[in-house]
């Protein structure tokens, strides 16, 4: 912080070489005193946080946000690919009729649906349960994959058979009518080139690789962590640069971390952690719109203090000394 460096008011430099005891208990101090008060702007910067997070939370925006999206449905894993696979941008999908029933949407004229496999559940008649599982083929092309039998011990109950079938399902782009609520803008973009260097310097050092990639390899995300590797997007902004090294940091890639901790906690920590370093570097940082996004609650927040302080003092202090060693004159 610019105000800190002024206040470490410069003795008469001594000469190269040369130590006095005295000198060197003053610049302990210093550093000491330094510290002290950089423990305290992140502490302050947490608090501040946790309750602009709250405030957030509790607003009319976000209760609306979330009230509209707890009406999409949560599409299993294996669904989440297929959708993945065929249109990567998709953000929020439903069936025609939901669009239509829900929403007060239409699907555009001409978009093409995005294929997915919906459960059905299917009665044999009596004759034809005497065949076991298996594959089978019914109308529409469904194929038979298990069948659900009663309880060990139980009277026998009457067989039901899982099936799948092909469903199509829209994404909100290819769709028009009444507007959704808008998601609370979590997406920092503002970039800070000289500060975004000396994350690189920092990122090297610790031999963490950057990559630049295009939006389709991200799948929605600002920036990708993977343990010794991050992915951001051109557009990407300084916060996002510094919530995925915070993620390296804490090492949250590792199997024994993420066995530890749920995904929420982790971003909690990250961004935490990346809205305290920008806070003091005069970055921007929209953290307390994503936090909430989360349902990151003040508590949540104020609990990670002493694991945030630890990572943010890491970066501070390493991204400060790149910023003192080039203004050493050599
Ligand atoms: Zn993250």
């Amino acid at each position: 912080m610019t105000a800190m460096a002024a206040t470490t008011t410069m003795m008469t430099q001594p000469k190269k070489g040369w130590k006095s005891r005295s000198n060197e208990t003053d610049w302990q101090e210093q550093a000491e005193q330094k510290r002290k008060a950089l423990m305290q702007s992140i502490t302050d910067a947490i608090a501040a946080l946790a309750a602009e997070t709250d405030e957030v939370r509790a607003s009319e925006t976000l209760a609306r946000y979330f009230k509209t999206v707890s009406q999409f449905h949560r599409y299993s894993l294996h669904n989440q690919i297929l959708i993945w696979l065929q249109k990567p941008e998709a953000t929020l999908v439903a069936g025609y009729r939901t669009w239509q029933q829900k929403f007060n949407r239409c699907v555009k004229k001409g978009e093409k649906g995005i294929a997915i496999l919906a459960p059905r559940i299917y009665k044999p008649k009596e004759d034809e349960d005497s065949k076991e599982g298996g594959e089978r083929t019914y109308e529409g092309g469904t194929v038979l994959l298990s069948t659900l039998s009663s309880e060990e011990g139980d009277q026998p109950a009457p067989r039901r058979r899982i099936y799948f079938t092909t469903v199509y399902v829209f994404d909100v782009s290819q769709t028009e009518g009444d507007p959704l609520p808008d998601e609370p803008e979590w997406r920092e973009r503002s970039k800070d080139l000289d500060f975004e260097q000396r994350l690189t310097a920092f990122a090297a050092s610790r031999g963490i690789t950057v990559e630049i990639v295009d939006d389709d390899e991200m799948n929605g995300a600002e920036g990708r962590s993977f343990g010794g590797k991050i992915q951001l997007l051109p557009q990407s902004g300084s916060h996002t640069f510094v919530h995925e090294l915070a993620h390296e940091l804490y090492e949250h890639c590792k199997a024994e971390v993420r066995e530890q901790t749920t995904r929420q906690q982790r971003e909690i920590e990250a961004d935490t952690a990346a809205h305290v370093v920008c806070q003091h570097f005069g970055i921007p940082s929209s953290s307390a719109n994503y936090l909430a996004l989360w349902q990151a609650g003040k508590e949540d927040i104020l609990g990670c203090m002493e694991r945030v302080r630890g990572v943010a003092i890491e970066l501070i202090e390493a991204i400060e000394g790149s910023h003192q060693q080039e203004e050493v004159p050599a």
